[in-house]
């Protein structure tokens, strides 16, 4: 089943003179693919993925995220289905300082509700997927690049959302912690999550198994290899 669907979405940023941002976009994104959206700056990615993550709208076009219509919902709405279904992970980590990397991951729980005894325990086994076990007391300060992104990436999985989307998650560090980022993201599509990486890193693109091109708001090529 299809957890994207976009048919000919327009996003334009008003101006003198305006921005076509999105110039008629079409996408499907099947569950538990792993696409990689590549492009020079300008070209559309953030817009793309903004609408992706519902976080804006498109000015015309069919935008279905996992199942629903975003046109037609509320914004109330809208932050519902983002807090259970879509996690986010940015290119800066967004942790919280001073807070363990268990409590930042049980942080990604708080919209359940479910207690925080109950967090820490889906927190734990979230870490343990990512490979940081050995890390759930330590700090962000306390941790390398690779292992901050991977608490990122931990929280914005602990929800289990239908989509993950991440904008160019390897773009603050190394690149040899950038690829074990990209590895891990790799691993986690075992799992059946959906995840969308954005990146204008070509070797970050060379490696997923379908790549769209965009240039100038539209999709230039869209491209499997695996
Ligand atoms: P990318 O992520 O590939 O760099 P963006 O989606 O950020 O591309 O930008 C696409 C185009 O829309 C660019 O020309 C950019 O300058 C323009 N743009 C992005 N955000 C805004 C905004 N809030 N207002 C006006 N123009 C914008
Ligand atoms: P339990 O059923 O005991 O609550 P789960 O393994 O179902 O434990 O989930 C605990 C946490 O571990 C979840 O919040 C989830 O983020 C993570 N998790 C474990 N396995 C998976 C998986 N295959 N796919 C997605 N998330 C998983």
């Amino acid at each position: 089943s299809e957890v994207v669907l976009l048919r000919d979405v327009h996003r334009v940023y008003p101006g003198q003179p305006p921005v076509r941002a999105l110039a008629g976009v079409g996408l499907r994104i099947e569950a538990g693919e792993l696409v990689g959206i590549v492009g020079p700056s300008g070209s559309g990615k953030s817009t793309l993925l903004n609408v992706l993550g519902t976080l804006d709208r498109a000015d015309t076009g069919l935008v279905r995220i996992d199942g629903q219509d975003v046109a037609g919902r509320s914004d109330r709405h809208l932050s519902a289905l983002r807090a259970h279904r879509i996690g986010f992970v940015f290119q800066q980590f967004f942790l919280a300082p001073g807070v363990t990397a268990l409590d930042n991951v049980a942080d990604g729980l708080l919209y359940t509700g479910a207690s925080l005894r109950e967090r820490r325990r889906r927190a734990a086994r979230t870490l343990e997927r990512v490979g940081l076990t050995d890390r759930n007391h330590h700090r962000p300060h306390e941790l390398s690049g690779g292992q901050r992104q991977r608490v990122a990436v931990a929280r914005a999985l602990v929800g289990r959302p239908a989509l993950l989307l991440a904008d160019e998650p390897t773009g603050a560090l190394d690149s040899t912690s950038g690829a074990a980022v990209i590895e891990l993201l790799h691993e986690l599509r075992g799992d059946g999550t959906t995840i969308v990486i954005i990146t204008h890193d070509h070797h970050v693109a060379a490696d997923l198994p379908r790549t769209v091109h965009i240039l100038d708001g539209r999709i230039e090529s869209d491209e499997r290899t695996a």
